[in-house]
Formats: structure tokens, sequence, C-alpha cells
């Protein structure tokens, strides 16, 4: 029976060998991975989450070919490097170009025309904090993302293109271009698209920073605090929102006062 023959793995089945296997290939903790079936597929038997693992495109190849043996993927598979540091292997993201852009929703952004800054935008700057950014340094475009949850931890950061998220969360799922992270079975904390060479689509998303938060839904960009929504706005500008402190030199198309203490 060759891949396409074989019955799909569900996905409860999946997101069980994720969870166990801290999302990412138990050898080296690359978010980039395939489903292992660590003794073979076998017909009979059907898909048994508890002999599955994952492993990233080198390390399945090794193991195909020998290079790296069953026995020995298994003891990575009873300790799991990412479970076992708490946070992922970094991944670089292929971003390159001018001109980037970044949708929250509904809402665009991106630079203006013809002058220094039109490398670089600020989507959402929370207390002098920018919390997404693509900026551009040396030739080369660099994106920024942190998310949080509203304790502080980190769930998710991205630094100069480098993915990295922390492995004791409910479920990561970095599939194509897309990446998804859930605290229960809904909602959607985030999921994310990255488009190369230069655009990034922030499908759904609850941020917080410093205890402060924002939301981006299908429809709309909130602001709980604020009671503020907004949907449908294209901004050719630097910086799109600024909650809180704001030092930057750039003016913000919108900045949103925090209601008193
Ligand atoms: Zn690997």
């Amino acid at each position: 029976m060759n891949d396409n023959q074989r019955p799909q793995i569900p996905e409860k089945i999946k997101r069980s060998v994720r969870q166990r296997c801290g999302f990412g290939c138990v050898v080296c903790g690359l978010p980039i991975y395939d489903y292992d079936h660590i003794y073979g597929f076998n017909e009979e038997i059907g898909h048994i989450a508890d002999e599955i693992t994952l492993l990233c495109p080198q390390h399945h190849r090794e193991k195909t070919v020998g290079l790296l043996t069953t026995e020995q993927v298994l003891k990575k598979n009873n300790d799991p490097i990412n479970r076992r540091r708490g946070f992922s292997s970094p991944y670089r993201l292929n971003f390159e170009g001018h001109k980037p852009e970044v949708m929250l929703g509904t809402c665009k952004c991106y630079p203006p025309e013809g002058s220094l800054s039109s490398h670089f935008i600020i989507p959402i700057v929370i207390n002098d904090v920018p919390v997404i950014m693509f900026k551009f340094v040396e030739n080369q475009l660099l994106f920024d993302l942190q998310l949080r949850n509203a304790v502080d931890e980190p769930l998710l950061l991205i630094r100069d293109n480098v993915v990295q998220y922390a492995s004791h969360q409910w479920d990561i799922k970095f599939v194509g271009q897309r990446l998804t992270i859930r605290e229960k079975l809904t909602p959607i904390s985030l999921s994310i698209l990255f488009k190369m060479p230069n655009r990034v689509v922030i499908e759904r998303a609850e941020f917080y920073v410093n205890g402060i938060n924002f939301r981006v839904t299908k429809d709309s960009l909130q602001f709980p605090a604020r009671r503020i929504m907004f949907s449908y706005i294209e901004i050719e500008g630097n910086v799109m929102y600024t909650i809180g402190e704001y030092t930057l030199p750039f003016q913000a198309a919108f900045n949103i006062e925090l209601p008193e203490q």
C-alpha cells in the first residue's frame, strides 16, 4: 500500500501525537515535520497514536534509509527534545524584498511609497512595544512578532524571521504556510499565514502585552479594554495602531487611549 492509498491519520490522533512529541521533530525539535509510523504502517492495525512520532524531513529520510535506526527513534520518542527543554528549535522564515504587508483580519497595513521608511511597518504598538513588525536591516526584510498569554508567558516568538514556540501548549500546528495555536478545542489563540516573500496574514488572534490585549477576528480588529472595533481599514503608513505609551518617531494612524485605572 503506498502513501496515497493509506487512510489518513484522524485529526484527534495527530493532535495527541503532536502533544506527546512537543510539536516538533522528536530528534531535533524542528517545527517542520511528518507523522512517522515508527514500525511502519500496518494495514490491519491502522493508526495507533502511541506508535506514531514526529520527524523532520531530514530525520525522516535518515530513518527511511537506515542512517537512523528504529531503536534510536524510539529512544527520542520517549524523551522528545521539545518537551524536555520547553520550546521548539528555531525555524527561519524566508521573508525578503521590499514593501511588506500585514493583514489583521480585514485590516491591511503597508508602508508609504518612496521614503526611507517605506521598507518597514509596525502595525500594532502596545506601551511602546512593537507587537508585530516588519523591518529592513542590512538589505534583509525581517519579521518580528510576540504572542503571550494573559499571564505574560510567551506562546510564540518570532525575532528576525526566526520562529520558536513554547512546547507546553495545548495544540500548535504548522501546516503549509499556516501556523495555528489553540488553548482548548476552541477558540483559536492564533492563526497566522506566512505568505512569502513579504506578506503576513493574521486570520485570528488574541494578543496580550503587559496585560493589555487586542483581538483579531475574521471580520474585525478589537481592543476590548476600550470597547473599540475596526473593520475593513487600509492603512498606508508605518504604524497602524498604538495603545498606551508611544514614543516611536512615526505617526500612527490611530492612537487608542487606555481607560483610567
Ligand atoms: Zn529532526
